[in-house]
């Protein structure tokens, strides 16, 4: 059996992951990825904040070594999802199975203005280049703001005013600015009440405003003025923005998308086409765009293709859980665990902030990266 993952995100590691400890080198695991390495997305916020070097928090593909996996490097040109055949730049690949884990593309040039102020903190070039930014920053009108839903892992924006505030009063700045964050929610966490609760006192404590239900549509970057979609302007010396996400050109090409995503079983995470799958924030499975949630899909499909292979009894389905960890600044963390089930509505407790939970979220990171790379991650 030849088995074809197209992207080396936090799905496709956790499947190739998985299938070659299920199935070792009895059959052909291929992963394809355009890129050099994995950065976890909180990294970004890491290097940003100058709490980590860029180097420190990037993990080669060429550590990926586990026996009937290949991966290769190259860029995904088109998917056929009827003959499992993938064009790429280095030459076509053909499946028995395909599973796909793209993720999602980000778009900065989609909102005008903002590739002139240059300052998203969502691409990995964009988050590492805003640690000189802000080390030059001299204080004012800081902006956080998001330009269009969906995007990945809802509580970053949130995190981000937080990690900043505490930014700002270690460098004797904070009393020279002020912090608002646009959000299109009514609550920062809209599943979890409590998280959003707790939220909302931190941002209290801090004078941190919060400008809800509105996203940013434009900068204007000539009068550093943010244009909200109620026609509302927040003046900016600042702006930190999280840019339209969109699925990758070669998935909107193909027939596996439906406005923009790909629909999937949300037991199964099986396409519209069979023996072809879709995890992580390609999708639109209906749990948040972030990577817990790719990891667990991607143990499903990694369930669900053993199954099949060995004519196994009925494989796991998916529960829609995923535990997302939450910088509180102060160097406090919390967890909120939520469950996303077709037809129910989400809801999620919060456990902390505390020191503990920060420990946890860096046993979280280091475990992956011993998993998928077989190599232990000192951080920071
Ligand atoms: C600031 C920030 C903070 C975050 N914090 C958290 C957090 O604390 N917890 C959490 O769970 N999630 C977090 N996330 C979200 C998380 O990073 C993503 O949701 C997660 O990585 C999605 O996994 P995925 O496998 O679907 O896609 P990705 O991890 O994005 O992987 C997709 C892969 O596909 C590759 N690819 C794309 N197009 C092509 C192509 N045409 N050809 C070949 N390869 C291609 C890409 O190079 C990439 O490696 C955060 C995100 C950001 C931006």
């Amino acid at each position: 059996m030849n088995i074809l993952i197209l992207g080396a995100g936090f799905g496709g590691l956790e499947l190739a992951t998985s299938l070659s400890d299920e199935l070792g080198d009895e059959h052909e695991v291929t992963l394809i990825d355009k890129g050099e390495g994995f950065v976890f997305g909180f990294s970004k916020l890491d290097v940003m904040f100058n709490r980590a070097a860029p180097s420190d928090v990037f993990h080669p593909f060429r550590d990926v070594d586990k026996p009937g996996l290949t991966f290769v490097r190259a860029t995904v040109e088109s998917i056929d999802p009827v003959a499992k055949r993938v064009e790429t730049d280095v030459g076509p690949f053909e499946a028995d199975i395909l599973v796909v884990a793209l993720g999602a593309d980000l778009d900065p040039a989609a909102t005008p203005g903002l590739v002139e102020e240059g300052t998203e903190f969502y691409t990995v070039a964009g988050a590492f280049a805003l640690r000189d930014v802000l080390a030059a920053f001299p204080g004012g009108r800081v902006v956080v703001g998001v330009t269009s839903t969906p995007f990945k892992c809802p509580p970053a924006p949130s995190e981000t005013v937080l990690l900043m505030h505490d930014y700002l009063v270690e460098r004797g700045l904070r009393a020279a600015s002020t912090i608002s964050l646009v959000m299109p929610f009514q609550i920062p966490i809209p599943p979890s009440p409590d998280a959003s609760q707790a939220l909302f006192a931190a941002f209290a404590e801090r004078d941190i405003e919060w400008v809800p239900e509105r996203m940013v549509t434009a900068l204007d970057t000539d009068r550093k003025v943010a244009v909200c979609s109620d026609g509302s302007e927040i003046p900016y010396d600042l702006f930190l923005g999280v840019p339209v996400h969109r699925a990758p050109a070669a998935v909107i090409a193909s027939a596996l998308a439906v406005d923009g995503w790909i629909p999937v079983d949300p037991l199964t995470l099986e396409t519209a086409f069979p023996a072809v799958f879709a995890v992580g924030d390609v999708t639109s499975v209906g749990t948040p765009k972030a990577g817990v949630f790719a990891e667990g899909q991607a143990a499903v499909v990694a369930a669900q293709i053993t199954a099949r292979i060995r004519d196994g009894g009925p494989p796991a389905t998916y529960d829609g859980k995923g535990v997302c960890y939450l910088e509180f600044g102060h160097d406090l963390v919390g967890k909120v665990t939520v469950t996303f089930l077709s037809g129910e509505a989400p809801t999620g407790g919060l456990e902390g902030p505390s020191e503990a939970i920060a420990a946890d979220k860096v046993a979280f990171g280091t475990s992956r990266v011993q998993r998928w790379f077989d190599r232990q991650w000192a951080v920071g």
